[in-house]
């Protein structure tokens, strides 16, 4: 396999995987991302124990869709038909119903794409190109 990057050549390169695991940190500290490709993780912050470095955040694995939005609409469809405010509560009914579908169907279908290829791909620490090995 190929490592090098397609566009400028050099073989500095990291895969993604690697680069975002290395960022992000259970700690408190401050000192998470240092070390991580001699600086260029520099610059951590720090929320709910949890630390990560710019790049890891940049590079960071695709994310499935949360049914918040979903769960807001259901409840607010059950706050209208308690008022009785029947039409209205059957529009919000309409889109909680849509908004599970959309979710379900990128979650299930396109999500374990996203993160498939996701895993495979390299970046490179000269020109921040990212690529699929050959
Ligand atoms: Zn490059």
């Amino acid at each position: 396999m190929n490592l090098s990057c397609p566009i400028c050549g050099s073989e500095n390169t990291q895969k993604l995987t690697l680069i975002y695991s290395g960022g992000v940190s259970n700690s408190t500290t401050n000192t998470v991302g240092v070390g991580v490709l001699g600086g260029i993780g520099f610059g951590a912050t720090k929320s709910n124990g949890t630390a990560t470095s710019a790049l890891a955040s940049k590079y960071a694995p695709p994310v499935k869709i949360s049914n918040a939005g979903a769960n807001t609409c259901t409840v607010i469809t059950l706050i209208l038909f308690g008022f009785e405010n029947y039409i209205t509560a059957f529009a919000f009914a309409l889109i909680s119903v849509g908004l599970y579908a959309l979710n379900h169907r990128h979650n299930s279908n396109e999500f374990p794409k996203l993160l498939a290829d996701w895993q495979k791909q390299y970046l490179c620490l000269r020109c921040e190109t990212t690529f699929k090995p050959e």
